[in-house]
């Protein structure tokens, strides 16, 4: 099923993607989502700066084209054109001679790292800063720095993209990953990549569930689409918030909000039926866009699948996060997991419960004529957890009861109208 090379081909796209200089606007978002558009049939969004997106507005829009410090003899000491680390994102423009003592308040680096180069943003502060690696650091004297941010922060316009690819049904699945981070590779051209590869398979058979990838900067992009989506999301039965499934290390699935969803279920049998390393960890409101997913109110059932947790490897955020950090091999089982999980999906069954506020008075409904006492405790489970996301797989593990008896519930109560089948 998994076509040959794939852990190549997705490596060889990241590798295309690697250079550019992302951030949660500008033209290196814009040339990204191009890319991607040679791929795979993306629409790409635009949403003008000043939008009012639910608690948030869409900032201005973010362009650098140069951005260097020189020494008094003229070197450059730290170049954004060698490394687009260097800037902190979103810097705003500056032009002027500074004293050392001053220069240093405005420089990040990793003293624990002395070879790497931070990633630093100031997203919703307007400041500036250069990011370099503590070995140049410690390399600079008393002097007065030249120091040049060709920037501009103007009324553009924040870019997202999806893409929609029907199936027989039209409740869909959703993967989203965001597409905001300059010359990073695992955090999160892995999953940008791993995504296109995604649904190219996915455009190429018939699917039964519709499936929405989603391609944005992260937290206000996942906004954005919220907003803009409200209708849309009554289909949502689950999804996936891809990030960092590149490294070597082990595969981490966090679950959704409640835990109990379909989602959740298939990563977490899939994972286990490896037996090979994995970490499965309970949801929690930091992270990736899945805080936006699953937030009150949307309180969409939306995972998030990695390797490594971010934070948990020190090449997180640093230009150590580069193209040696990640394998194919990673990406090819990401790839491999990602698919089993969207087949185990689909194969799960589920129901929604037609009388859900307060339990229905069951002898209205013909209920004690219709099912035996012995189904009686499965019946009142199947119709406690089928608000229409839980699969009856996960009814049976929750309550103890076997999966066999839950069905015949499920199918009985759908009989006398108290259920239905998703
Ligand atoms: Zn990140």
């Amino acid at each position: 099923m998994i076509s040959k090379n794939i852990g190549a081909s997705i490596y060889g796209l990241i590798s295309s993607l690697y250079p550019i200089n992302r951030s949660l606007t500008g033209p290196g978002v814009t040339q990204t989502l191009e890319i991607l558009k040679k791929h795979i049939p993306i629409y790409i969004h635009s949403i003008p700066t000043g939008n009012k997106v639910l608690d948030w507005t869409v900032p201005q829009e973010w362009t650098i084209t140069d951005a260097w410090i020189k020494n008094s003899k003229g070197e450059k000491v730290v170049d954004f054109k060698e490394n687009n680390l260097h800037i902190v994102g979103y810097s705003t423009p500056f032009n002027g001679k500074l004293s050392l003592t001053q220069l240093k308040k405005r420089l990040h680096t990793l003293p624990e790292k002395p070879d790497w180069i931070p990633y630093k943003t100031s997203y919703y502060k307007k400041t500036w800063g250069f990011c370099l690696t503590q070995k140049v650091y410690d390399r600079l004297t008393e002097d007065i720095y030249e120091v040049c941010i060709d920037s501009t922060l103007t009324k553009g316009s924040l870019k997202y993209a999806e893409l929609i690819i029907p199936g027989e049904s039209e409740k869909e699945i959703i993967i989203s990953s965001h597409i905001c981070h300059p010359s990073l590779a695992n955090d999160n051209l892995s999953s940008v990549a791993v995504s296109v590869f995604l649904a190219k398979y996915l455009l190429k058979r018939k699917n039964k569930y519709t499936y929405r990838f989603i391609f944005a900067p992260g937290t206000i992009g996942a906004i954005v689409w919220l907003n803009k989506n409200q209708k849309e999301i009554k289909n949502i039965l689950g999804g996936i918030v891809l990030a960092g499934i590149g490294d070597k290390g082990a595969p981490t699935y966090k679950k959704t909000l409640s835990g109990n969803s379909v989602i959740d279920y298939a990563f977490e049998k899939v994972l286990s039926e490896r037996n090979k390393k994995h970490s499965i960890i309970n949801y929690f409101p930091y992270g990736y866009d899945e805080r936006q997913y699953n937030s009150p109110g949307f309180n969409l059932p939306v995972g998030c699948f990695m390797r490594t947790p971010w934070g948990e490897y020190p090449e997180y955020h640093t230009s150590a996060d580069n193209l040696k950090f990640i394998s194919q091999a990673s990406l090819e089982d990401s790839y491999a997991i990602i698919l089993d999980a969207l087949e185990e999906f689909d194969t799960q069954i589920f129901y929604k419960n037609m009388h859900p506020f307060a339990e229905p008075l069951l002898s209205r409904h013909g209920y004690y004529e219709s099912i035996p006492s012995s189904l009686h405790m499965a019946c009142l489970w199947t119709l406690a957890l089928s608000e229409g996301r839980t699969p009856l797989s996960l009814v049976s593990l929750r309550s103890g009861i076997e999966i066999e008896k839950i069905e015949k519930s499920a199918q009985l109560l759908e009989k006398i109208y108290l259920l239905k089948k998703c």
